[in-house]
């Protein structure tokens, strides 16, 4: 097969590679994009794409049962709602599908080429592509590692036969009867409370003592309010050991050495995810570690010329909007453009029930650096809005400084607060202070009112509250 030659290798299409790519085509950089399995990597594949969408069915759904049974304070009755999950997934699938067809056309689009294969460094121009008609031996100036993550294993409970991984969650064609979730960060609650809500009795071991433990724990009482609700069990400082010889339970072993056994038709592990950093020759590079991640510097350069990382592979956090933004700044540098990763926040959000959204520093964090701050918090139960939605739960909380009122964090818990995460996102990076926020117009009546009146809290001035 021909030599390739070009500008800019990208290796792997998530997010990160694939907007790396768009963009440098649109550049008019001469791009090559390889890929080992599908188009979009893990996000639109088995990742944020298809997790959103078994919570949103989840959600119908649950709401059509509390319907049937009579529980629906609007007067909505329903009858003997059902689920049919394969279809579930085939429809989720047909999403996927359009998305992950759609990252092909805007790469062809922008007039990257596609090279499908396994891609594996000869040295740090050359790469080697094992694809399906042979080798193809691509040389590029630039290189973009965008390899991604995989899910953890526990070495006691490896995947296969009951113990799934998200990837495994994702495609069930039938609700577990007892589904066992080891690990309590967000995509094990995601997915936990989804199958709460198609009615899987959910049992939760988690070996810390708090659920969400990147989020202070007033952001997290809520869910874990919800949990209980949704008849979900969660196990707290407790450790997993395997199962049992019988394949039947999840053992386990809470604080206090007593040891638990959990029967279970499925064991979701969602330990964390570890950058994918071996299988693409590494060994033949000098590239130095920040741990288990890629060393690389705020322009995204690894520690050899020429080859930049991006997305999970480089560190936390582990997003795609982190690796999307990481991908166009490259494409931006390779292109000759003069860009430093400015950034002041990268918004997180938990998708649980009701969602958590974070953007810049907590209330505490603020305060550790010795800061004096500002908080302003206000409820859902004092926004017109969230009463018509019937969710009341949740408050939005802004952190500013205490001199001279610049927002430094903001953070909010409820229902559908996850598109609230724009104009949070918007106030960090703007430089905004709590007048500003304050005397913005907020439409009425929508959730957003909520930022507006936490800021104004913050001032000491808040009008429904
Ligand atoms: C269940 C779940 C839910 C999630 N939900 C969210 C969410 O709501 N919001 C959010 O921001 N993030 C979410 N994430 C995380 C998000 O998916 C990742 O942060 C994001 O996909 C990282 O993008 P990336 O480009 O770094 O790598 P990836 O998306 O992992 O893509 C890497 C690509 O590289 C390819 N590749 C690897 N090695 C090679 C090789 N040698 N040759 C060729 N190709 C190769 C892989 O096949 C893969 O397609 C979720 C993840 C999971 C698992």
């Amino acid at each position: 097969m021909k030599e390739i030659a070009c500008k800019l290798l990208v290796i792997g299409t998530g997010p990160g590679g694939y907007v790396c790519a768009i963009r440098a085509g649109q550049l008019g950089l001469d791009t090559v994009i390889v890929e080992m399995a599908k188009p979009g990597g893990t996000c639109l594949n088995i990742g944020c794409i298809p997790s959103k969408a078994l919570i949103h069915a989840a959600d119908d759904f649950y709401g059509a049962v509390a319907m049937a049974a009579g529980k629906n304070a609007m007067g909505i009755r329903a009858e003997n709602p059902a689920i049919d999950l394969a279809k579930t997934m085939a429809w989720k699938d047909g999403i996927t599908g359009r998305l992950t067809m759609g990252v092909s056309g805007l790469l062809k689009k922008a007039g990257v080429k596609i090279v499908v294969g396994r891609a594996k460094f000869r040295d740090g121009k050359t790469v080697a592509v094992e694809t399906e008609t042979g080798q193809q031996v691509i040389r590029a100036e630039n290189i973009v590692i965008a390899t991604g993550s995989a899910p953890v294993e526990l070495p006691a409970l490896p995947f296969g036969g009951k113990v799934i991984s998200s990837t495994g969650a994702l495609s069930l064609t039938e609700v577990p009867g007892r589904l066992a979730i080891v690990g309590a960060g967000y995509i094990g609650l995601e997915l936990g409370i989804a199958f709460a809500k198609l009615g899987s009795k959910v049992t939760i071991v988690e070996a810390l003592d708090r659920i969400l433990p990147l989020y202070d724990t007033q952001l997290t009482q809520p869910v874990a309010k919800r949990l209980s609700a949704l008849g979900a069990e969660v196990l707290l400082g407790t450790k997993v050991r395997g199962m049992s010889a019988t394949g039947e339970a999840l053992l386990a072993e809470t604080g206090d050495g007593e040891e638990k056994r959990i029967a279970a038709d499925r064991v979701l592990v969602t330990v964390g995810r570890r950058p994918v950093t071996e299988g693409w020759g590494r060994e033949e590079l000098e590239l130095d570690m920040d741990g288990r991640f890629l060393r690389i510097d705020e322009q995204c350069r690894t520690s050899m010329r020429g080859i930049y990382a991006i997305g999970d592979v480089t560190g936390e956090p582990m997003l795609a909007h982190r690796a999307m933004a990481q991908g166009e700044m490259v494409a931006e540098i390779v292109s000759g453009k003069r860009r430093n990763w400015d950034k002041r926040a990268i918004p997180a959000i938990c998708f649980t029930d009701p969602e958590i959204v974070s953007v810049g520093l907590s209330p505490d964090e603020a305060r550790a650096g010795g800061r004096e701050v500002k908080v302003g918090h206000f409820p859902f139960t004092a926004n017109g809005r969230a009463m018509t939605l019937s969710s009341e739960e949740g408050f939005v909380r802004v952190v500013a400084r205490a001199d001279n009122h610049l927002v430094l964090g903001i953070q909010a818990v409820g229902t559908g607060v996850s598109e609230l995460s724009a104009a949070f996102s918007l106030a960090v990076e703007m430089g905004a202070r709590l007048e500003d926020i304050a005397a913005t117009i907020h439409a009425h009546p929508t959730q957003s009112e909520a930022f507006a009146e936490a800021s104004m809290r913050a001032l000491g001035h808040a009008l429904h509250v």
